[in-house]
């Protein structure tokens, strides 16, 4: 059939759900209804490729808020929830926990009954084919090196065991989206994925702000030792993963996400150095002067050393596997950095938010 699905994608001015909805809008024939906030990281200039498609809208819009979500459905009618809205970022939530809470857990929720509602109200085709999928994340998986058995890896069975006020908020979210499908029969998916790297990431996160900060000649802060290992994935490989799971998944299924490119924080700032150098032109050049501006600074409190993702579920049972290697992913960003400096300057001065698109 020709059937078309609306696709309301929660935090799609955000990093990822932005490459989710060019991703939609872009590759396939379905329709994306953004709901956002807009809060400090969601900007909507990471839209403008979309801005006037027959296929897009924008709706700004609090997950908390009840009465919004439900004229949403209303006025919408979408046949699948991308829920990426979030507060993300683990620093944030140790000096502030509070919107993590409300975001995060309490936004969950309400979503989750507002789509409830939603989902009863539909035909019973309709409501057979209705998915509401959570975007989550590997950090509720806790510290690999903590854990007891010999595991390599965080696989979908891994308890889960989070560190910081954002993984547990996550988790938290997580617990609620399993217990709406097995109490309520809410037809769910789920993904837990490692760190995304790629276009319009807010230059708070690490890759691009060692990319922004390399280019203006600026410290370069590691924290501890910078021996903490992480896995990479190129945002528009899990934009696409995303997509395939929300399409191709069993209802109930979870997945995790990740790019088999494990790193230590400190190699990942090095390899950075040497794509920069390889692509800006300077003196004194080498890599060297790149290098000279790391700093190591005292270590996040709770600091997790180890996550690792195993993705063979979804590579078995979905083919996915992410088009972008560690090194091609980190040459496309370095790139789009420095081609979109002027994008990095609104965020920066604060501009992106004063303006009514
Ligand atoms: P982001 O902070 O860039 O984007 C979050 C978006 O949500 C923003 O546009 C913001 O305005 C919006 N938002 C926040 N509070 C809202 C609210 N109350 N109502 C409506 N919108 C609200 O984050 P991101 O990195 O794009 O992450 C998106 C999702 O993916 C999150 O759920 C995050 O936990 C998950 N995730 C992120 C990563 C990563 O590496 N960035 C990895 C795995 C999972």
């Amino acid at each position: 059939g020709t059937t078309h699905r609306t696709i309301l994608v929660t935090g799609g001015a955000g990093f990822i759900g932005s490459a989710v909805a060019r991703y939609i809008v872009e590759h396939t024939n379905d329709y994306v209804v953004v709901l956002d906030k807009l809060t400090y990281c969601g900007n909507l200039d990471n839209l403008s490729a979309l801005r006037g498609h027959c296929r897009f809208a924008f709706e700004r819009g609090d997950i908390c808020n009840r009465d919004q979500l439900d004229r949403v459905f209303e006025r919408y009618q979408p046949s699948a929830v991308l829920h990426l809205a979030a507060e993300s970022h683990v620093d944030r939530s140790i000096q502030g926990p509070a919107v993590f809470i409300e975001t995060n857990i309490v936004g969950t929720y309400t979503l989750l009954e507002a789509a409830r509602k939603y989902w009863a109200g539909l035909s019973a085709g309709e409501g057979r084919c209705f998915r509401f999928h959570h975007v989550s994340t590997d950090e509720v998986f806790g510290d690999l090196a903590d854990m007891s058995s010999a595991a390599t890896a965080f696989t979908e069975t891994t308890p889960y065991a989070p560190s910081s006020p954002y993984s547990a908020s996550k988790a938290s979210s997580d617990h609620l989206v399993r217990a709406w499908s097995r109490t309520y029969g809410l037809p769910v998916l789920m993904t837990n994925c490692s760190n995304n790297y790629g276009p319009f990431q807010f230059p708070e996160k690490i890759i691009p702000l060692m990319i922004t900060r390399a280019l203006a000649g600026e410290p370069l802060p590691v924290y501890g030792d910078g021996r903490q290992i992480r896995d990479w994935l190129y945002v528009e490989d899990h934009a696409e993963a995303l997509y395939q799971v929300l399409t191709q998944a069993e209802v109930g299924q979870v997945y995790n996400i990740g790019g088999n490119a494990e790193m230590r924080n400190v190699d990942l700032v090095h390899a950075l150095c040497e794509v920069l150098e390889g692509v800006v032109r300077g003196k004194p050049s080498g890599v060297q002067r790149f290098l000279d501006l790391v700093t190591f600074v005292q270590d996040r409190p709770g600091h997790d050393l180890h996550y690792a993702i195993d993705a063979s579920k979804i590579r078995r049972e979905l083919g996915w596997v992410p088009r972008e290697t560690f090194e091609s992913g980190l040459r496309k960003t370095v790139h789009w950095y420095l081609e979109n400096q002027a994008w990095c300057e609104r965020v920066k001065n604060g501009s992106y938010r004063l303006e009514d698109h």
